[in-house]
């Protein structure tokens, strides 16, 4: 896929998923703006892995949750790079518990981070795509958005939410060249569910048609889809890619 001259923002694009799509569109030819928020040499040995491919890269540190400074590191990458052509809203967090334990503060942060952080994002890019007539909004939900799951209500409705700001985001613009589209991951092999036990992996992985817990690449490929200029008439859609989990 061909990503020559387009430049990337990709939040959480230091690890997991998040890197796996920043590594895919920088191999097409895309310039990289990563956003992170831990640790920073995490971020400079994601940045150090995709200056490989030989485009521009830059780490920001960005909580994709603090709408000021979410504007200001947009503002920033715009200044740097040129502009802006392709948004991947992938940061995400589970903070996991029955609804019976889950306090405010639970169901804040990750409403916070998911929901309202792709939402930041997509508002402070929504103008710069809108005066360009051109861009590409990608947001990871989850296939818990759709069928929901006990102990992550906090998480199934930040993803459900993001399906529902994703297509409404597309029917916005559409009319201006912009698409929006989401991918709705099953279980994939990551620092987010590495944390489960030996138990809950082996009876999810029994649930899955394919037989075999997804990987980073599996997502990135499918959002280097939705990224390129041969999804232009593909909008307000959502792709699982499960697996077949979800069917
Ligand atoms: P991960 O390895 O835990 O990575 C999460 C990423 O989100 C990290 O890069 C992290 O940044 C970033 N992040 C967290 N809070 C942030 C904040 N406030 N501001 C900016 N960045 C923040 O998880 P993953 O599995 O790759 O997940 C990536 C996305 O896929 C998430 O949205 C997740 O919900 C979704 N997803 C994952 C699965 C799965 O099975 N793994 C399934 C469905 C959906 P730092 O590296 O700087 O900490």
């Amino acid at each position: 896929m061909n990503f020559e001259n387009k430049t990337a923002v990709v939040t959480g694009g230091s690890r997991g998923i998040g890197l796996a799509i920043a590594s895919k569109l920088a191999k097409g030819g895309a310039n990289i703006a990563i956003l992170y928020v831990g640790d920073e040499s995490e971020g400079l040995k994601a940045k150090e892995e995709l200056l490989q491919y030989g485009t521009k890269v830059e780490q920001y540190f960005c909580d994709v949750s603090d709408f000021d400074a979410s504007k200001q590191v947009i503002d920033k990458v715009i200044d740097e790079f040129g502009g802006i052509d392709i948004l991947v809203n992938n940061a995400g967090i589970t903070r996991d518990k029955l609804v019976l334990n889950m306090d405010e503060k639970d169901f804040d942060a990750v409403i916070n981070v998911n929901l309202k952080g792709t939402f930041n994002m997509i508002k402070h890019t929504y103008k710069h795509f809108m005066k360009k007539r051109y861009g590409r909004i990608v947001s990871t939900s989850s296939i818990i958005g759709i069928i929901g799951n006990a102990g992550q209500a906090n998480y199934a409705a930040s993803k459900a939410g993001i399906i529902a700001l994703t297509k409404s985001v597309a029917k916005e613009l559409a009319g201006r060249g912009v698409t929006a589209n989401a991918v709705a991951p099953g279980y994939i092999g990551t620092d987010m569910t590495n944390v489960l036990s030996d138990k809950v992996k082996d009876a999810m992985k029994a649930q899955i048609p394919a037989k075999r817990i997804g990987t980073p690449e599996d997502v990135a490929d499918v959002v280097a889809f939705l990224c390129s200029d041969d999804a232009a008439y593909v909008t307000g859609e959502v792709i699982r890619v499960d697996g077949g989990l979800a069917m």
